[in-house]
């Protein structure tokens, strides 16, 4: 061989080596990453990632090569040393996790030295901001959240922030809103550094700011929300923005059942199919990995064992770490892929493929460094699509035209509810969110706890009557307590009852401008709802909210029932008032003088006495005036007479006056029966008004600090102005209770003002009350909550459900007829129906007869004593001896049969002879001399008896 050609050979062999170096080496570009043991799941994420671009990488690219290092956390010497010696195996770039301000600080400067590209994933103020970042800039984050807050309508909030690093993004929410006049409260959320926020949360509890904005990292998150719901921060009236864009990667299921609107950004998406496809690869490279090692250590083992071990196997395959898959991933984590995702972009289009070893302590840099972290700046977004979406860096090299996911933390997990858009800077709420724009969907209620406020007030809430200690909720029981039980069967959510024990409702104090009562519970956030008799007012409404009334009343009166007053002696008068007896009179009086008129007027009326003579000397007329009125009292009375009219003029008056009677006594006999039945009640009001005209006289009260009190101060009315100024002045009347105003209207003499649905409540068991007079006004009771509460509609709409299906007509049926005693008056009602009359109902009449009898007794004294006179005078005797002839017949009591004394003649009978004869009982007929001085045959036949009788008809003319 010429040594020419040996020449030859040579160079073509350092050629043919130098050829297959070079390209051995632009085969495998190596990147470095530092990490910690805190950050495994990055280091995972970054091997995973430079094996998922090999594969996707065209081998003539070259071949991608992890090669990472574990540092301690916080010590920069070692952070540095660990640098060097990645530079020294030749990497082309570098990456890391977590580092200390001062370590990462450190690593900077070297990378920056020996022109190292280094992407960082993380945003630490503290440190100089790399050449490239691709966590998005403060400026950017503010103006996120600062949309999010416009787009929320927020006015005035308070922003916590943990620590000075997060001021950037507090600094530009606060510059955007300082010279709009609204209220931002900055406070730092641990001054002493012991990790205790809750005095910092205390004071925003107490500032009554609802609205925050908490910046804080995702480390301490889960403690901050815990202190928070410590001091009353996570309850449904607060809204919350936490500005970490990992707060989907804590554990917030202890918070999602608080009803706080708990809203972030993520940049990740898990439903995005690309992140999804790369996720589902680190855990099923996860799984081989973990897999592979366990076989390895299993080898050894007998086949029993085996069994055992593959049992475990399964159990750990479900134990992927959380931080791989989609939902959990850490920003961090996911910036990792996207940096060797951007790292491998820039290399392929690189011409400084060739590795270089560099040493820390000597002048080597690497080669195009500045140019290829110039290169990754101008990335072409649309080739670029990482984990956390597009990667863009705008002229300032900040993270741009990116996407945000707004999340919320509902009852059910993370949700998401809109998008951010980074150019735009715009919101898109998916969801339209009541709590945050006031319209839309209203929160569901499902797994929600309340806190409900009840006062015991019968029959809404009321402890149960038992002999066994009740804890809880066991302890009540009520229409109320049943209310809230089947609203909560129906929209899911579960409660606790918590008395109010003053039993005050709710009050507004102008003077102190401070309302007190269950109100004043519910506005403080220390309870949920509130439920009981309370009433529905404008100005209550001012200050919470309300459901739909569940049950309508107005305010009545509750007085003591009317006692029955006494029978009337002469209550048989009261079916005709005095005008139709007087004129009842009247009638009878002119009734009587026409039949005497008319008869005397009327041939007919004129009769021959004695019809045995034909042609009589004189006629008589039976309708004299005596006989004309007793015929019309006949009539009246509905007895008739003897007395039979003849002419047609008298027919007519007659007939007449007994269809008057016959309608006059059918109405009074109709009507004493209910008069007599009836008993008159009697009462001392009637209404409202009676009770402010009796100026006192009847004194009057209504519930302290009640809406009904309420009512009569606000009313405009001047018998309610009267009656509020009258309970004003007698705080005395006032009740704290409803139950109190029953026993002082029970006492008698004092009206309670109260709402007719208690009313109703308290008259069905105490008979002894009753309402007085109708409604004054026309309100509601309604389930109280705070203002603006996104449980309002759910549960309004609830509560008309119930009406509607008559489930709250049931309930109260149930609660006010049926428990506890209802219906316990009911009888009280049959009052109306007959009632057996008793003395006192008919002594009038009594009184009538014995008056009637006394009457005719002096009548008939008056009438013997006259006759006796008479006779005496006639006999020529002295009174007093025919007085006491008469009063010895009378009072023998014997014998029908009273002999006539005549005057007697010389030679007749003496008087004893004469009074022999007369008593005798068979005494001999007497010769009698007719009227006209002869004995007829028409008088042979008459007794000496018929014509006594005859002789009293003094009428005969
Ligand atoms: N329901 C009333 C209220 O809500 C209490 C009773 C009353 O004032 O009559 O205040």
């Amino acid at each position: 061989m010429s040594l020419r050609k040996l020449i030859s050979l040579i160079i073509l062999q350092i050629f043919i080596v130098s050829f297959v170096n070079a390209k051995k080496s632009r085969d495998r570009i190596k990147i470095g990453g530092l990490f910690d043991e805190t950050t495994a799941d990055a280091e995972n994420v970054f091997k995973y990632a430079v094996e998922i671009m090999n594969n996707m990488r065209d081998p003539s690219d070259g071949h991608l090569e992890a090669i990472t290092k574990r540092i301690e956390y916080g010590n920069e010497y070692d952070a540095s040393k660990k640098l060097c010696k990645l530079m020294n195996k030749g990497i082309m770039g570098l990456l890391h996790g977590p580092l200390s301000s001062n370590a990462a600080t450190h690593v900077q400067n070297i990378c920056d030295a020996k022109e190292m590209p280094l992407i960082e994933t993380r945003y630490d103020p503290a440190t100089q901001q790399p050449v490239i970042n691709l966590y998005p800039h403060p400026s950017m984050l503010a103006q996120l959240y600062s949309d999010l807050v416009n787009s929320f309508g927020w006015e005035s909030f308070t922003i916590i922030y943990e620590s000075t690093a997060w001021l950037p993004i507090m600094h530009e929410l606060l510059k955007k809103y300082d010279n709009k006049g609204f209220t931002v409260t900055v406070r730092q959320l641990d001054l002493i550094g012991n990790q205790n926020y809750r005095p910092q949360l205390r004071r925003i509890r107490l500032s009554g700011d609802k609205k925050i904005v908490l910046g804080c990292s995702a480390d301490i998150l889960p403690e901050v929300l815990k202190q928070a719901q410590q001091v009353g921060l996570l309850t449904d009236q607060y809204q919350f923005i936490i500005t970490s864009l990992d707060m989907h990667t804590i554990d917030l299921e202890p918070f999602q059942h608080s009803g706080t609107s708990i809203f972030g950004a993520r940049m990740i998406s898990p439903d995005d199919p690309f992140v999804k496809e790369i996720t589902d690869f680190f855990i099923e490279k996860h799984k081989s990995e973990k897999g592979s090692e366990e076989k390895a250590s299993d080898d050894d083992d007998d086949e029993d064992e085996d069994e055992e071990e593959n049992d475990e196997n399964e159990d750990e395959e479900e134990e992927v770490p959380e931080g791989l898959t989609a939902d959990k991933m850490r920003l961090d984590t996911a910036l990792t892929f996207d940096a060797v995702l951007l790292f491998s972009q820039i290399v392929k289009f690189s011409d400084s493929v060739q590795p270089k070893s560099i040493k820390c302590d000597d002048d080597s840099e690497r080669t195009h460094g500045i140019s290829d972290i110039m290169a990754m700046k101008t990335v072409d977004k649309r080739r670029v699509k990482g984990l956390t979406g597009s990667i863009h860096f705008d002229q300032k090299g900040h993270r741009s035209e990116f996407l945000a996911e707004i999340i919320e933390l509902a009852s059910d997990g993370i949700q998401k509810v809109g998008v951010w858009n980074s150019t735009d800077s715009e919101i898109y709420l998916i969801k339209a969110h009541d709590s945050l724009s006031g319209f839309g969907d209203e929160l569901s209620l499902r797994n929600k706890s309340f806190l409900v406020l009840t006062a015991l007030s019968a029959p809404y809430g009321m402890l149960k009557e038992t002999p066994d200690t009740m804890i809880g909720n066991e302890r009540f029981e009520g229409f109320g307590i049943e209310l809230i039980q089947k609203l909560s069967e129906k929209l899911g959510f579960s409660y606790t009852f918590k008395l109010q024990e003053d039993g005050a409702y709710g009050s507004y104090n102008k003077e102190t401008g401070e309302w007190n009562g269950m109100l004043r519970e519910i506005m403080d956030g220390r309870a949920d709802l509130a439920i009981t008799d309370l009433t529905i007012t404008s100005e209550r409404e001012g200050a919470t909210d309300f459901t739909m009334p569940f049950m309508n009343l107005g305010i009545s009166i509750l007085f003591e029932k009317a006692k029955k007053e006494p029978p009337q002696l002469f209550s048989f008068l009261s079916p005709f008032s005095g005008e139709v007896w007087v004129w009842l009179i009247g009638a009878l009086a002119f009734v009587s003088c026409s039949l005497f008129v008319m008869g005397r007027l009327s041939p007919a009326e004129w009769d021959n006495p004695y019809p045995c003579i034909e042609e009589p000397e004189v006629l008589e007329n039976q309708f004299s005036m005596r006989n004309s009125v007793w015929f019309s009292i006949g009539a009246l009375l509905q007895q008739g007479s003897e007395i039979a009219p003849k002419a047609p003029s008298t027919r007519i008056v007659a007939s007449t006056w007994w269809f008057f009677t016959l309608i006059i006594v059918s109405s009074y006999t109709a009507n004493l029966a209910a008069f007599l039945t009836i008993e008159s009640l009697s009462t001392p009001i009637e209404d409202v008004e009676d009770l402010a005209n009796a100026n006192g006289a009847i004194p009057y009260g209504a519930k302290k600090g009640g809406s009904t009190f309420s009512f009569f101060k606000e009313s405009e009315n001047p018998i309610y102005k009267k009656m509020y100024e009258f309970m004003n002045s007698h705080p005395e009347h006032m009740t704290s209770s409803n139950d109190e105003g029953l026993e002082r209207a029970k006492a008698g003499r004092y009206a309670f003002l109260m709402e007719s649905s208690s009313i109703e409540y308290l008259i069905e068991r105490n008979c002894e009350v009753t309402q007085v007079g109708g409604d004054l006004d026309q309100k509601g009771y309604g389930i109280a909550m705070r203002k603006n509460s996104p449980y309002r509609g759910a549960l309004s709409e609830a509560v008309l459900q119930m009406q509607e299906s008559g489930d709250i007509t049931a309930l109260k049926i149930k609660w006010w007829k049926e428990k506890r005693g209802g219906g316990a008056c009911d009888d009280a009602g049959s009052d109306s129906g007959a009632e057996e009359l008793d003395v006192a109902n008919v002594a009038g009449v009594y009184v009538v007869l014995i008056s009637g009898c006394t009457f005719a007794i002096i009548v008939s004294l008056l009438e013997s004593l006259f006759d006796i006179r008479n006779r005496a005078k006639e006999l020529e005797v002295p009174f007093i001896e025919e007085f006491l002839n008469e009063a010895k017949f009378i009072i023998k009591c014997r014998g029908n049969v009273k002999p006539v004394r005549r005057k007697l003649s010389a030679g007749s009978l003496n008087e004893e002879e004469s009074r022999s004869v007369s008593r005798s009982s068979e005494s001999p007929k007497r010769e009698i001399i007719g009227p006209y001085g002869f004995n007829g045959p028409c008088l042979k036949n008459l007794t000496k008896l018929d014509l006594m009788a005859d002789h009293d008809d003094d009428d005969k003319v």
